[in-house]
C-alpha cells in the first residue's frame, strides 16, 4: 500500500559550525517521502517553483517517488534557511520564504484519494485539513507539526488533532501545547486531544511512544559525529509511516518496530547535509542498522 505524503517541498540554506550549504533539497515532504520510498510506494503533493532545480526533480524519481501531485508554478520555491550551534542541537531560523506554497490548494488525483495511509508532514494545519478533506478511507493518519503552528494556528490545529490517528512532535512542542515539564504528563493530555497514538521526539534521546497497548521507548542510533540534523524528525515519522503501510498485521503489532525503522533512516539523514547521505543508502544499510539497535536495547 502506497503512503499519501503532503508537506513542504523546499530549499534549505543550512548553517553548520563547520559548513554552509545553500539551497540544497528539503522540506518536510522531501525528507519523509525519501525516507518511506525505502519501504513503501509514495505518493508526494507539494509545490515548487520554476527555479526548483531539475537534478531534484530527478532523485525524487530515482526513489520512484510519485510526482503527479506535485505542482511546478511560476514563481519560487520555498526558502527555508537555519543555523545549529555548536552543539548541533539548538538550531535558529534565519529566513523563510513561503513562495509558491502561499497559496497553494491542491485537488488530489482519485488515485491519491483513495490511499490508506496518510502523512500530514509539518505545514500549515489549514493545508493539512485540505488534503485530509479529500481522503476517501484513510486506515492510519499521522501529522507532524512545529513551534510557529503552534504560535499562529492554534485553534486549527487543535481541530486537527481530533482527526488523527497519531500525532508526531518533539519535546519542546510538547511542553508549548500542555505546558507540562514532565513528557509522560504531556503524552497524557495530548490524548485527551484526540489522537490514539502520540509520539514525542527527543532528538538524539529517541523517541517515546504511548497507544493503546502502553508506551514503547525508541532509541536514537548512536551516531558519532552529526553533520546535519535538518529533516531527522521527518524522516522518523516518513520511514515509520513507510514501514506500517506494508507490514503485515495491525498497526498495534507494528508500530513499535515501524519506529526502530524510522529512527535508523533519521540517523543516516543526519549523517549528511539535507538529503545527501539517505539518498546514498539502500535497504540492507537500514536493517543492519536496526540489528544493532536490536542488540544495544535487548536485555
Ligand atoms: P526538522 O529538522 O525535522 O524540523 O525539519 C526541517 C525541515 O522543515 C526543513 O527541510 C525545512 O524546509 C522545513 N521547514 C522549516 N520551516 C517550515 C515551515 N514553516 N513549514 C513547513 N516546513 C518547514
Amino acid at each position: 500500500m502506497s503512503v499519501l505524503i503532503v508537506g513542504s517541498t523546499a530549499l534549505d540554506s543550512i548553517k553548520t559550525p563547520r559548513a554552509e550549504n545553500p539551497r540544497l533539497l528539503g522540506g518536510s515532504a522531501s525528507h519523509a517521502a525519501v525516507a518511506a520510498s525505502f519501504f513503501s510506494p509514495v505518493q508526494l503533493v507539494g509545490v515548487v517553483g520554476g527555479d526548483f532545480p531539475r537534478r531534484y526533480l530527478a532523485l525524487y524519481k530515482r526513489r520512484r517517488i510519485d510526482l503527479e501531485a506535485l505542482q511546478i508554478l511560476p514563481g519560487k520555491t520555498f526558502h527555508w534557511s537555519g543555523e545549529y550551534e555548536s552543539n548541533m542541537n539548538h538550531r535558529r531560523t534565519l529566513l523563510t520564504e513561503l513562495g509558491v506554497f502561499e497559496t497553494f490548494t491542491p485537488t488530489l488525483p482519485k488515485s491519491h484519494q483513495a490511499a490508506r495511509y496518510v502523512l500530514l508532514a509539518n505545514i500549515a494545519p489549514g493545508l493539512q485539513h485540505h488534503v485530509l478533506d479529500q481522503m476517501q478511507r484513510p486506515k492510519f493518519v499521522a501529522a507532524d507539526t512545529m513551534d510557529l503552528w503552534l504560535n499562529i494556528a492554534l485553534p486549527e490545529l487543535l481541530k486537527l488533532l481530533k482527526r488523527l490517528d497519531a500525532f508526531v512532535l518533539n519535546d519542546s512542542e510538547a511542553h508549548q501545547l500542555t505546558k507540562e515539564e514532565n513528557v509522560f504528563a504531556a503524552l497524557k493530555k495530548i490524548h485527551k486531544l484526540g489522537p490514539k497514538y502520540v509520539i514525542i521526539k527527543k532528538g538524539s534521546h529517541g523517541s517515546i511512544l504511548s497507544g493503546p497497548r502502553g508506551s514503547f521507548i525508541c532509541p536514537a542510533y548512536p551516531l558519532r559525529k552529526v553533520v546535519d540534523p535538518t529533516g531527522a524528525g521527518d524522516s522518523f515519522v516518513g520511514g515509520m509511516m513507510g514501514y506500517l503501510a506494508t507490514a503485515k498485521g495491525s498497526v498495534e503489532d507494528n508500530i513499535r518496530r515501524a519506529m526502530i525503522y524510522g529512527s535508523v533512516v533519521a540517523s543516516f539523514c543526519c549523517e549528511g547535509f539535507g538529503l545527501t547521505r539517505t539518498t546514498k543508502i539502500n535497504r540492507s544499510h537500514i536493517n543492519q542498522r536496526a540489528k544493532e539497535l536490536e542488540k544495544l536495547t535487548r536485555f
